[in-house]
C-alpha cells in the first residue's frame, strides 16, 4: 500500500467537512490512475503525512518490515522511534531501511542516563549531529517503575546542570526532547524551570499531564493547560492514555482520557481544543506485546475516534499529524 491509499483512509476516518471530503476524494482517485510502483520504491518515496505516531519505541526484535507493515495497515505514514535499552543501532537500522519513515530519536532509557552519566551528552551530540537522529527521548525524569518488569523508580530533576545541557544540545540541533514525568509538585517545578531556562526547546511531556495509576489519589493529573499557556515551547501528546480494554495491560498504565467507549472527559476535550497546536498523536509502545497487530488498530481507531469528537477538522488534522509536521520540518 503506497503513502496516498493511507491518506485516503485516514480523511475517510475524520469524517470531515463534506466539501474538503470531496475534493480529497477526487484527488485520491487520480492517485489510483497512476501505475503503481514497485513496493521497495513506494517504502522509499516521500510519504505524505498522515498519522503521524510522536511517541514509539524500538523495542528488541522489532524489524524495519514490521514496522511498516503496521503503519501501513493503520495508516500511520511516520513514526518516532526510541529504543529502550542502549539499543540505538536498532532504531537507525530500522531508519536505514525506510528513511522517509521513520523519525529516529536518540535512546533515554537505560541506566547511564537515569544516574545522569555525562559522558552521554558528548555521545547525544554526536548521533544528533549525523543528521539522522530528529530527538532525544523518552526522558525519564519521575518515573515510579514496574516492579514486575524490575524497573527501577527514577527521580531526575528537570532542571539539574545534565538537563539543562541536554536540552541546549537538543535546541543547537533543532531537534525535540520528549520526556516522562509524574505531576509531582516538585518535579513540575524543575520542569518549568528547564523551559525558561531554553525558551528555544521544543520539548514534549508526555501523556498530556496524567498522572500514573499509582499516583491518582496522592497528586492527581497536572494541570496542563495552564503551563501550556505560561510555556510557548510546551508540547504534549495523547500516548498511552487509552482504555484498557484497548491494548495489553502492560502497554496502558495511566488513567484513559475516554470513557469506556471511547467519549472525551471533558477536562481532556478543553485541553485538546485550547492547545490543539501543540498536541500531538502517539501510541507508545515499550513491550512487544505492544507491538501486536490487534491493539495497533484499536488505538489507532481510538485516536480517530478521539480527534473526530473535537470542535473542527482542523483541531484533528493538527492533532493527529500537522503539529508534527511542524516540530520535525517535514
Ligand atoms: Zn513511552
Amino acid at each position: 500500500m503506497g503513502p496516498r491509499d493511507i491518506s485516503r483512509r485516514t480523511f475517510i476516518k475524520y469524517g470531515i467537512a463534506a466539501a474538503e471530503a470531496m475534493a480529497l476524494r477526487l484527488e485520491a482517485s487520480a492517485a489510483l490512475s497512476e501505475p503503481s510502483a514497485p513496493s521497495y520504491a513506494t517504502a522509499h518515496r516521500a510519504a505524505r503525512p498522515t498519522r503521524i505516531d510522536t511517541h514509539g519505541h524500538t523495542v528488541s526484535g522489532l524489524t524495519a518490515d514490521r514496522v511498516i507493515s503496521l503503519m501501513d495497515q493503520v495508516g500511520i505514514s511516520h513514526m518516532v522511534l526510541m529504543a529502550r535499552g542502549p539499543n540505538d543501532w536498532l532504531t537507525a537500522e530500522i531508519y536505514r531501511q525506510y528513511p522517509q519513515r521513520i523519525l529516529p530519536f536518540v535512546s533515554s532509557m537505560y541506566r547511564a542516563w537515569h544516574r545522569q552519566d555525562e559522558r552521554v551528552l558528548p555521545y547525544t551530540e554526536n548521533q544528533l549531529s549525523t543528521g539522522r537522529f530528529r530527538g532525544v527521548g523518552e526522558v525519564m525524569l519521575r518515573y515510579y517503575g514496574i516492579p514486575s518488569k524490575h524497573e527501577p523508580e527514577i527521580n531526575v530533576p528537570a532542571d539539574s546542570p545534565f538537563m539543562k545541557k541536554l536540552g541546549d544540545i537538543v535546541e543547537k540541533h533543532n531537534a525535540v526532547m520528549l520526556v516522562h514525568m509524574e505531576p509531582e509538585a516538585e518535579a513540575i517545578e524543575s520542569l518549568e524551570n528547564l523551559l525558561n531556562h531554553n525558551k528555544k526547546l521544543k520539548l514534549i511531556w508526555a501523556h498530556i499531564g496524567t498522572v500514573a495509576r499509582v499516583g491518582l489519589r496522592t497528586i492527581g493529573h497536572a494541570d496542563m493547560g495552564a503551563l501550556m499557556d505560561r510555556h510557548p515551547n510546551l508540547y504534549t501528546d495523547i500516548a498511552g492514555v487509552q482504555p484498557t480494554s484497548l491494548a495489553p495491560p502492560a502497554c496502558l498504565r495511566r488513567p484513559p482520557i475516554t470513557d469506556d467507549r471511547g467519549k472525551l472527559l471533558p477536562r481532556f476535550r478543553e485541553l485538546l481544543e485550547k492547545h490543539s497546536d501543540r498536541v500531538l498523536f502517539g501510541l507508545d509502545t515499550p513491550w512487544k506485546e505492544c507491538w501486536a497487530q490487534e491493539p495497533f488498530k484499536r488505538w489507532v481507531e481510538w485516536a480517530d475516534n478521539v480527534v473526530a469528537q473535537l470542535a473542527d477538522s482542523g483541531i484533528a488534522e493538527r492533532v493527529m499529524h500537522k503539529n508534527a509536521e511542524r516540530i520535525f520540518s517535514l
